[in-house]
């Protein structure tokens, strides 16, 4: 273990590199990181897909003694360490399908520092005389993956987890890191508690999930709708989700009928089944799988590229859960809900038939949500991560069917303007039902005695209905034009919004519900574009070497791996070296036949423009000087002499935003602009993560987010070496 800052920093980003193949930290990954090697304890809630095994892994290749990853699904632990393994970290696994001759190897391994990391299901803290034997192994640090199982407040709790409490009393100096990806303040408290963990330095990630398409679109002949679908994603793997046994198999059967690879998995069918079917979606041998939310606990498999909710959810919660087993790998991936009101009856039927009052009419509200989510005029993301407390600080996401347009909408400005109006008239004290009867018009002993049939608004909505009105009420709260205040009788209030509509200084628009179905395209952004001939090419050559080894082929490669192939076309071992997620025991294995491939493809296709094969090599500054034009060159020359923007702008007389968009230029084209020269890198990575978390591309929203402390020249620049791959 390295001893000063320096040297433990370079040693991080090193095995990073070599042992990853990573060009950089997702968010929060080298604090956690650093903070195990310095042996404090760690709490950390970080999304699906947002990369927690690296932050355990690469301490365990650093660290001195064996890493311990206490985790609960035993039919996980062979992919792990197989993943592991692929990148030639030492790892093994401890669960109750060894036999005892191979559990004493394993000790004897051990015992000889061989192992790096070791994965152990919780069962075993609470066998008899376990502890002494783990104690007679060197330790670097323990790991808890899905801690809140630890938590009775959680969802999954499992009493086997509750001895792990032992752990920081047996070993006092080793470092205790848990994780997960679900957990309330309330279960968090009661994690750390019951783990004991010591002062930990705590982390809760943003539950953003920057790379995932929201989109709802209308049911009505679902399953045609979904093979409409399915085909304008060929080949790619997803998940259906149907809420019951029969519509599983419906569904399954229609696909195939159609031509489709599809597997049906429901808590109906044998464990066997469902082995064999989950493990011929893991390896890409069936693309899609339809099935009950049973499909859940225990996928791993990175390459999710869509998932689809033909019938409603139930709540929120599982909403989130289920689309946030779709890009785990950080590649674009979309989630696609059918939502028709036929449903709503249905899982009603259900809430019925609670008999505790309070959780029926939790379950209630709870419907209420998923509803106004598919229903409501709002970005998806923002109402997503709303339901769980975050607030996101962009107005477009740039990523959902509401933000990128796909929807359509329809002016709901006059109406808006009728309710407002009878709020603001009737001095902001009256709630929704009231306020309904004043627009429609109704004639009744309260608006009577308030006199409330003499005011302009009266009856100016009389010829639409009420439930039309009280959706118009409902969009105006859910796009914060109107509040609700006060409890029990909540009345309606105006916000900033509101009035601007009111006057006409605004417009509100509603979506569309019957609107003509559209064919839902997802957005392509400057990150997606790839060369798809050559994916399915190397794909396929990763399905053969997969098979080969008897690994799910995502844990050869990931597909964010493969697509940054496809758009680099690397065909020397140095380039492919380049490429994120081509670590040294990976390029070893595996380079020659990726390269190859590429050459080959490459030979066959020479319609590949060259310039595209070079924009990715950073250290190839032979982009012609005729190109970019004089001006961009004398601000280029100035540069290598080690000039800042500001410098340069002075010393040629112009404006910073114009040397601003020449380096622009110059990062674009691959010129080696070193840009810790021009901006501090604490701030870049700042930048950095604000866009990647927004995901669309717009300098305003950036700028303004740091109140000043970015200037849009400096986000440019930023903007420009994200887009080259940093
Ligand atoms: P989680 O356990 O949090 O759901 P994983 O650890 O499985 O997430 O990581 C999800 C994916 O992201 C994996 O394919 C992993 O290789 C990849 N990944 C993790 N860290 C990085 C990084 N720093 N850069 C690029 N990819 C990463
Ligand atoms: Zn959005």
């Amino acid at each position: 273990m390295p001893h000063n800052n320096q040297t433990i920093d370079q040693a991080i980003h090193h095995t990073l590199k070599t042992v990853f193949g990573f060009h950089e930290f997702r968010p929060n990954q080298e604090a956690i990181i650093n903070n195990v090697l310095y042996k404090k304890d760690v709490f950390a809630v970080m999304p699906t897909g947002g990369g927690k095994s690296l932050c355990y892994q690469l301490p365990a290749k650093i660290m001195t003694g064996t890493a311990v990853i206490v985790s609960p699904l035993i039919s996980l632990m062979k992919d792990q360490v197989d993943a592991a393994r692929q990148n030639g970290i030492a790892a093994a696994y401890l669960n109750s399908s060894l036999g005892s001759q191979e559990v004493s190897d394993l000790f004897r391994e051990l015992r000889s520092n061989k192992i790096e990391l070791l994965y152990i299901a919780p069962e075993r803290f609470a066998m008899p005389g376990f502890l002494d034997t783990l104690k007679s192994v060197p330790i670097s640090l323990f790991a808890i993956d899905e801690a809140h199982c630890i938590s009775e407040w959680g969802h999954d709790f499992r009493p086997d987890y509750l001895s792990l409490s032992v752990i920081p009393k047996s070993f006092p100096d080793v470092p205790i890191a848990a994780f997960t990806a679900t957990a309330t303040p309330k279960v968090q408290e009661d994690i750390c508690g019951k783990l004991g963990l010591r002062a930990p330095f705590l982390v809760r990630a943003s539950f953003n999930r920057p790379n995932l398409y929201y989109q709802v679109e209308r049911k009505t002949q679902v399953e045609t709708q979904i093979i409409e679908f399915i085909r304008g994603h060929p080949d790619e793997p997803g998940i259906i989700y149907r809420t019951t046994r029969d519509s599983v198999t419906d569904t399954a059967d229609f696909l195939v009928r159609n031509g489709i690879k599809a597997l049906p998995y429901h808590a109906g069918l044998s464990t066997d089944v469902r082995g064999k079917n989950q493990d011929a979606f893991n390896r890409d041998e069936a693309a899609v799988i339809v099935a009950t939310i049973a499909f859940g606990m225990g996928i791993d498999k990175s390459n999710v590229r869509f998932v689809v909710h033909a019938d409603l959810p139930k709540n929120i919660e599982g909403y989130y859960q289920e689309t946030g087993r779709a890009g785990r790998d950080g590649e674009p991936a979309h989630c696609l809900l059918f939502f028709g009101m036929g449903d709503i009856p249905k899982i009603r039927f259900f809430i019925d038939q609670i008999t505790d009052d309070t959780e029926r009419s939790m379950s209630l509200e709870k419907l209420n949500q998923v509803v106004k989510f598919a229903s409501h005029n709002v970005c998806r993301r923002r109402q997503l991560l709303g339901y769980f407390g975050e607030e996101y600080p962009v107005d477009n996401c740039g990523n959902c069917d509401i933000c990128t347009g796909s929807v359509e909408q329809f002016d709901i400005t006059r109406d808006a303007q009728i309710v407002m109006s009878a709020v603001s008239r009737t001095q902001e004290r009256f709630g929704i039902g009231h306020i309904v009867d004043i627009v429609t018009g109704a004639d009744t002993k309260r608006i009577r005695e308030l006199q409330h049939d003499m005011i302009k608004t009266y009856g100016a909505g009389k010829d639409r209905d009420k439930k039309h009105w009280r959706f118009i009420v409902d969009e105006l709260l859910a796009q914060d034009a109107l509040r609700q205040e006060g409890e029990p009788y909540p009345v309606l209030k105006l916000t900033e919004k509101g009035q601007n509509a009111l006057y006409g200084r605004e417009q509100v628009a509603a979506l569309k519900r019957d609107a003509e179905k559209r064919k839902g395209q997802t957005k392509r952004g400057i990150f997606e574009q790839y060369d798809t001939a050559l994916f399915e090419r190397l794909r396929s050559l990763r399905k053969g070497i997969a098979e080969e080894e008897q690994v799910p082929p995502f844990v050869v490669f990931s597909d964010k791996t493969l697509h940054e192939m496809c758009r680099c076309y690397p065909i020397t071992l140095t380039d492919m070296r380049k490429t994120s997620g081509v670590g040294d025991s990976k390029l070893k294995r595996y380079g020659d036949a990726f390269v190859s491939e590429i050459k080959r493809y490459l030979s066959e296709n020479p319609g590949i423009i060259i310039s595209e094969r070079q924009a990715v090599s950073i250290d190839r500054p032979r982009t012609s000087e005729k190109k970019t034009g004089e001006t961009v060159e004398k601000t280029y020359r100035l540069l290598t002499k080690g000039m800042s923007m500001e410098e340069i702008a002075r010393e040629r007389n112009l404006a910073q935003s114009t040397i601003a968009t020449h380096i622009e230029k110059l990062i674009l084209e691959g010129r080696g602009i070193e840009i810790d020269n021009l901006i501090d890198p604490k701030k870049r990575r700042m930048i950095e993560e604000l866009f990647s978390t927004t995901k669309h591309w717009n300098l305003g929203p950036v700028v303004e987010q740091f109140n000043d402390l970015v200037t849009y020249e400096e986000a440019k620049l930023v903007r420009a070496w994200m887009s080259k791959g940093g």
